[in-house]
C-alpha cells in the first residue's frame, strides 16, 4: 500500500491536477490525497474511473460529453519514473525556494513561442521517455533545427503567428467561442500551411512524417472563415458578400434611412414648409416636426401626436410604412446575421478533432524547435545512448545554475564516468564546494536527454534510465505529522525498494537527521545495499569522511571530491571534481563566510583543535 501511495503521489505531482474527482468509496485514500494539498470532489458513484468522470461531467458540463475523444490509456512504465520528492528536489517545474522562483529546469530550457508548446514542455519534462527510438526521433528533429538556423528562424516566426488553437477549439466545441476566437483561428491557418511546406522542404525525418499528418489541410476552413467573418466598425458578425439575402436586408435597412430623408425633402417642398424635419426617437419612432408658424399649411393627412414649445409633431401613414420597412429590414438582417454565424460555428466545430491534432503537432514542433534554440545558443550536444550500464559525461554543466549565472561568472564543467565497474561515486568536499550542484546536474543531463533535449556537456554517452531518484537535503513535513528524519528514511526506503540496475540514484547526504553513529551506520548500510542488491548507478555526497574507506573494500565504489584551495584564511571553491577524498569539510571557514560572530568561530576552532 505504501508503494501504491507513493506511485499515486508521484503521478499527481506530474499532473498537478486542478481538481480530483473521487468516489466516496475511496474515502481513506482521499484523506491522504487531501493532505497533499489537492482539491477533491466526491461523487456518490462507485464505478470505474471513466464512468465516474462521465457522470461528473454530465452534471457539471454536459456539452463537453459530445466532444470527448476516446480515452487513451496512460502507462506510467513508458516514462522515467520520478517520485514526488525527486520532482521537487531537482526543481523541474517549481522551485520550493520562493526567492528563486524562476530557477527551474523548465525555465532554463523553455524557449517555446506558443501557448501550446509552453504547456507541452511541462508535460514532457516530468515524463522523460524510455523508448530509445522515440527519444531519438525527437533528437533528430532538434539536430536538424540546430544546424539549419535559417529554417529554425523561419519556423519560429511562423509559430509566433499561431494563437492558442487548442484552447480556441475547446471553446468552440463548448459553444463559448467569441468572434475573435474565429478570427485568431483563421489567422493561424496560413502560417500552419506555411510550416507544413517548410517541413516538407526538409529531409524526411520519421517524426516529421507524423507531425505533417497531424497538421491537416485547412484551405476550405480558411476560405470559409475568410469570406464569412466580419471585422469592422459595425456590430456585425458576417461579412458583406458572404450571403446575398443578408446583403439585401442590410441594404434595405440602410436604404430605408435615405428613403426617409427623401420623404422629408418631398414633404417640405410639397407644402412649402422649409422648417419641416423628420426626426426619430426610440419611444415615438419617426415623426414630422414643424415650427408653429407653419402649422396652417399642414395637410389633413398629417396626424397630430404631440405639442412642444413652438413646435408640433405629426405622423403620416406613409412615414409609418417606411418606418416599418426600415425596422423590419434591420431586425431581419440581425436575425440573418446571427443565423449564419450559428451555422458557421457548427461548420467550424466539425473541424474540432482535426484541429486538436494540429494543435498537438504544433506543440511538439514548438518544444523541439525550442530545444534546438537552447542547444544552439548554449552549446548543448546530442547525447548518445548506450546498451550497457553507463553514464559518461564530458564537461557536463548544470542547466539551471549555468543559466542563472551572470555573464561575468563561468560555470565550471565537470566529467562523470559511472559504469558497471564503478557504480558509485562517493563525493566529498567542502560545504559550498559544489557537490549538490554536481549531483543534480548528472540527474538533469540524464533526464533532459530522455525528454528529447540536447544536453549541457561536450559529450554524453548514457544508458536509458528507468527511474531517477534523488534524496536531497531535509524537508520537514510537519503538516503530515512526519519528522525530518522520518521523511529522509522514507525516501531512502523508496529508493532501496524501487531502484533497479537501470536506475540513477542521487543521494545528497543520508543519515544526517539523527545521531552521528546511527547516521553513518545507516548511510553505509544503504550504500552496501545499493551496491550488492540493487546494482544501480549512484552518486553519493557526504560529509562523513569515514565512509570513504568503503571504496578500499568495494571496487564498485570510487572516491571523488570537489576541489577547493585554502590560501591563508581564505577558501577558494574551484567547483571541480577530482578523484580522491577531500581533506576536510571546511565547515568553520564556510560558517565564517556566513558572518557568524567572530567569538563563535574562534571557539569552534579551539574545539576542533582539541
Ligand atoms: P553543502 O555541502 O554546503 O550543501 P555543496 O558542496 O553541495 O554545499 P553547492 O550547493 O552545490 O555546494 O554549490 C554552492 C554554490 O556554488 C552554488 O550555489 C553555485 O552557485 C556554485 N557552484 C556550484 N557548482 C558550480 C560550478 N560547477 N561552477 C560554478 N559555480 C558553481
Amino acid at each position: 500500500l505504501a508503494d501504491d501511495l507513493r506511485g499515486i503521489e508521484a503521478e499527481l505531482a506530474r499532473y498537478i491536477p486542478d481538481e480530483i474527482i473521487i468516489s466516496y468509496a475511496l474515502v481513506t485514500l482521499a484523506a491522504t490525497i487531501k493532505k497533499w494539498g489537492y482539491r477533491l470532489t466526491f461523487l456518490d458513484h462507485d464505478s470505474n474511473a471513466i464512468d465516474l468522470l462521465r457522470s461528473y461531467l454530465a452534471r457539471v458540463q454536459p456539452a463537453i460529453l459530445l466532444h470527448l475523444e476516446a480515452p487513451a490509456v496512460y502507462v506510467p512504465e513508458q516514462y522515467v519514473q520520478l517520485d514526488a520528492a525527486t520532482q521537487r528536489n531537482i526543481a523541474l517545474l517549481h522551485n520550493s525556494d520562493d526567492g528563486a522562483a524562476n530557477y527551474t529546469v523548465c525555465n532554463a530550457v523553455d524557449e517555446t513561442v506558443t501557448a501550446m508548446g509552453a504547456r507541452l514542455i511541462k508535460k514532457w519534462l516530468v515524463r522523460p521517455l524510455r523508448n530509445a527510438a522515440a527519444i531519438q526521433a525527437r533528437h533528430d528533429v532538434v539536430g536538424l533545427f540546430v544546424t539549419q538556423s535559417t529554417v529554425r528562424a523561419q519556423a519560429i516566426d511562423l509559430l509566433r503567428l499561431i494563437a492558442d488553437i487548442e484552447r480556441i477549439v475547446g471553446r468552440i466545441v463548448l459553444g463559448r467561442a467569441a468572434q475573435r476566437d474565429y478570427v485568431l483561428l483563421r489567422d493561424a491557418l496560413q502560417p500552419i500551411a506555411q510550416l507544413q511546406n517548410l517541413l516538407l522542404s526538409q529531409p524526411s525525418l520519421p517524426l516529421f512524417a507524423r507531425l505533417l499528418e497531424g497538421f491537416g489541410r485547412y484551405e476550405d476552413l480558411y476560405m470559409l472563415l475568410h469570406t464569412a467573418l466580419y471585422e469592422g466598425e459595425q456590430e456585425w458578425l458576417i461579412k458583406e458578400g458572404y450571403d446575398t439575402s443578408l446583403d439585401e436586408l442590410r441594404a434595405l435597412a440602410s436604404d430605408g434611412h435615405s428613403c426617409i430623408a427623401q420623404y422629408a425633402a418631398e414633404q417640405a417642398l410639397a407644402y412649402d414648409i422649409s422648417s419641416l424635419k423628420v426626426l426619430y426617437t426610440s419611444v415615438a419612432g419617426y415623426f414630422i416636426e414643424i415650427t408653429k408658424t407653419h402649422t396652417h399649411k399642414v395637410p389633413e393627412s398629417y396626424r397630430h401626436i404631440q405639442t412642444l414649445a413652438g413646435r408640433e409633431r405629426y405622423v403620416t401613414a406613409e412615414l409609418s410604412a417606411l418606418e416599418r420597412r426600415v425596422q423590419t429590414a434591420h431586425d431581419d438582417s440581425v436575425a440573418r446575421d446571427k443565423a449564419l454565424y450559428a451555422t458557421l460555428e457548427l461548420q467550424v466545430a466539425t473541424y474540432a478533432t482535426s484541429l486538436r491534432r494540429t494543435a498537438a503537432a504544433l506543440a511538439v514542433l514548438d518544444v523541439l524547435i525550442g530545444f534546438a534554440t537552447v542547444a544552439h545558443t548554449r552549446r548543448y550536444v546530442r547525447p548518445d545512448f548506450v546498451e550497457e550500464q553507463r553514464i559518461e559525461i564530458i564537461a557536463g554543466r548544470h542547466p539551471v545554475v549555468e543559466y542563472a549565472l551572470s555573464r561575468s561568472q563561468v560555470f565550471t564543467a565537470n566529467d562523470t564516468s559511472l559504469s558497471s565497474h564503478e557504480r558509485v561515486w562517493m563525493v566529498t568536499g567542502p560545504n559550498m564546494g559544489g557537490k549538490s550542484t554536481y549531483l543534480r546536474q548528472v540527474a538533469l543531463i540524464s533526464l533532459l536527454a530522455q525528454c528529447g533535449s540536447f544536453v549541457p556537456a561536450t559529450v554524453a554517452r548514457l544508458m536509458l534510465v528507468d527511474r531517477i531518484f534523488t534524496r536531497i537535503g531535509a524537508g520537514d513535513n510537519v503538516a503530515q505529522g512526519k519528522s525530518t528524519f522520518l521523511i529522509e528514511m522514507e525516501e531512502a526506503a523508496t529508493i532501496c525498494t524501487q531502484a533497479t540496475a537501470a536506475s540513477l540514484v542521487i543521494l545528497d547526504e543520508v543519515g544526517r537527521g539523527t545521531s552521528t553513529e546511527d547516521g553513518k551506520a545507516l548511510a553505509q548500510a544503504i550504500i552496501e545495499y545499493l551496491v550488492h542488491t540493487v546494482g544501480c548507478l549512484t552518486l553519493f555526497a557526504t560529509h562523513y569522511h569515514e565512509l570513504t574507506h568503503l571504496a578500499y573494500d568495494m571496487p564498485a565504489i570510487a572516491n571523488y571530491h570537489m576541489v577547493c584551495v585554502k590560501q591563508g584564511d581564505v577558501l577558494h571553491f574551484l567547483h571541480k571534481i577530482e578523484a580522491g577524498v577531500a581533506q576536510a569539510s571546511f565547515g568553520i571557514e564556510v560558517a565564517q563566510l556566513a558572518a557568524l560572530p567572530a567569538a563563535i568561530i574562534k571557539r569552534a576552532r579551539e574545539l576542533v583543535a582539541l
